[in-house]
């Protein structure tokens, strides 16, 4: 029988798993010796009073629990198996090109990129060189978006599929199993490109392939049916089944889709900045201690204000993390936020963004499919062009925005090209920068401590999820083009790692039934 049970735990106490299986026992009013078994099934932090851990564990008083199979250990080899391509190498893709194998098809994954080693080497030189390699960079190669990430692993979008599958299947490729019991997982991004690169490992050994310098460039169509695509180096891949996994930076695969008048519409997302404090603050704050000490995590956070109907919000929030430069080409200026397993850089992040709807922008004058793109495109130009420096970013204290003045001296920060002192409310567009200073000013009554001068605006942060959707029908297939499968968050199927991968595993089910069918 299994039993369960939540305990209070000190941080101090929560690997000390003798004394947490003695808390469970005693309070389910058990001997010792009834408890066979014990495992902890969920872990979360309660900062409301004294920062404290809630944990869920199970007792098992009959026999030991059943362990996982990894799931490299059942999957099948499919070297012979019909062919799927897979364009993109990103969480949406990887996980596509795992459940292929599961299904017995043979994944092959295109990349522009290159593998996450060679990678590393193009993120330097935006950060100290500002070169954007428009095929390799914070967005660009293999494991997507997701690799150079925060990795945290949350989601709101259960319904889409198995997210505890998803974190085992992680575990399995080298993730620490405690990202299976917090309740805001985190992996952290010097610890993602070993897990990235042990799939690409398993989808190899299983029979797929991975390739990267693979830039899909042009689509192979007869009739409404695609049968093949074409990538710069002029290699063609001919198939009956293609998952389009391009992410939301992959602007070239939006016009490609328009050349061939392949149906897509404009989609509302997010606009705004990093906001940067340092972390004691924000620790301060969320646990009302001076000093977090050695057993509490950097702190997080979330906001949400409401001005004039109109949201304004926390995206991405990166505690003990650093803020990066994600632009995808040159002359343009990005900025996004990441974080290390250990959270423990002195500064605490998070995009302050608002929502941006067509509606809104059509009747600023932007039209059609790109109606987003192209304004997405035009501030992220507009902050580059005011740049003093490539990859500089503008900053500005955050009381000196709310009151209208350019800062003459900045706080340190931890994004490595360096930042200047702008005034954002000429960056910006006038009915965000708006809204950020009323947002601002609510904050400075909830929140009194988080409105300081020590905190600043980093800009611009503009790829918070995909301008444009790619529409598909029941089988997760495009409506017009047979075979074309659309994947994960370029075509707005996904907002952040754990939905792209559960999208990827979704359509390469759907394709596999399409198949059996
Ligand atoms: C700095 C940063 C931090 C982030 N932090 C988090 C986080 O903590 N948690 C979270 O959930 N999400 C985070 N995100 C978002 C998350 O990474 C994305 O939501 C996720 O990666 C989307 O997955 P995807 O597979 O749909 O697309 P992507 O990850 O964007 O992958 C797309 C892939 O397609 C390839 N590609 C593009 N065009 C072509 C082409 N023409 N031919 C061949 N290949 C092509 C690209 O090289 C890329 O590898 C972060 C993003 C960034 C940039």
């Amino acid at each position: 029988m299994i039993k369960t049970v939540e305990i209070d735990v000190f941080p101090q106490n929560i690997e000390k798993l003798d004394l947490l299986r003695k808390l469970a026992v005693k309070k389910l009013k058990l001997q010792p010796r009834d408890c066979k078994d014990f495992r902890i099934v969920k872990r979360s932090l309660d900062a409301r009073k004294r920062p404290i851990y809630k944990i869920r564990c199970e007792i098992n008083t009959v026999r030991k629990f059943e362990e996982q199979i990894p799931i490299r250990k059942i999957l099948k080899d499919v070297k012979s198996a019909q062919e799927v391509i897979i364009i993109g190498a990103g969480p949406a893709g990887y996980f596509a090109a795992l459940e292929c194998i599961k299904q017995g098809l043979r994944p092959i994954v295109l990349d522009r990129g290159k593998d996450v080693r060679a990678r590393r080497r193009d993120l330097k030189a935006i950060q100290q060189d500002a070169i954007v390699n428009p095929h390799s960079n914070y967005c660009f190669g293999e494991g997507g978006a997701g690799t150079y990430s925060d990795g945290k692993l949350y989601t709101r979008s259960h319904k889409r599929g198995n997210i505890q599958h998803i974190l085992e299947i992680l575990v399995d490729h080298g993730a620490k199993s405690d990202i299976l019991i917090d309740a805001h997982p985190h992996i952290g991004s010097n610890k993602l490109p070993n897990i990235v690169s042990a799939i690409r490992e398993t989808i190899e050994e299983n029979g797929g392939q991975v390739l990267f310098d693979h830039w899909v460039k042009e689509l192979l169509i007869h009739d409404d049916k695609i049968t093949g695509v074409q990538c710069a180096n002029g290699q063609e891949f001919i198939a009956k089944h293609f998952i389009l996994a391009t992410g939301h930076s992959a602007r070239d695969i939006y016009q490609l889709l328009d050349k061939h008048s392949i149906e897509m519409s404009a989609k509302d997302f997010a606009i705004g900045v990093r906001i940067e404090h340092p972390q004691t603050l924000i620790d301060e704050i969320q646990y009302r201690l001076k000093d977090r000490g050695e057993y509490l995590p950097a702190a997080s956070y979330r906001v949400a204000c409401q001005v004039k109907g109109q949201g304004v919000f926390s995206f991405c929030m990166c505690p003990g993390g650093l803020i990066v430069p994600a632009a995808t080409a040159p002359g343009e200026l990005v900025v996004n936020g990441m974080s290390l397993s250990r959270r423990d850089s002195p500064y605490s992040n998070s995009g302050f963004v608002t929502s941006i709807s067509v509606k809104d922008l059509n009747r600023k004058g932007y039209s059609g499919t790109f109606a987003c793109l192209d304004f997405q495109k035009e501030i992220e130009q507009r902050f580059f062009k005011n740049g003093t420096g490539d990859q500089q970013a503008p900053a500005q204290r955050i009381t000196d925005f709310v009151e209208g003045r350019v800062s003459s001296t900045l706080p340190d920060t931890s994004y490595i090209p360096g930042i200047y002192s702008a005034d954002m409310h000429e960056l910006l567009p006038d009915f965000v920068g708006d809204l950020l200073k009323q947002s601002l000013v609510q904050l400075k009554g909830r929140m009194p401590k988080y409105y300081t001068e020590e905190a600043q605006f980093i800009g611009l942060e503009s790829r918070t999820s995909a301008p444009i959707s790619i529409p598909r029908n029941d089988n997760l297939e495009h409506p017009k083009l047979k075979g074309l499968y659309p994947c994960g968050e370029g075509a707005g199927y996904a907002g952040g790692i754990l939905s792209a991968c559960m999208d990827g595993m979704r359509v390469a089910k759907a394709i596999a039934q399409s198949i059996a069918n």
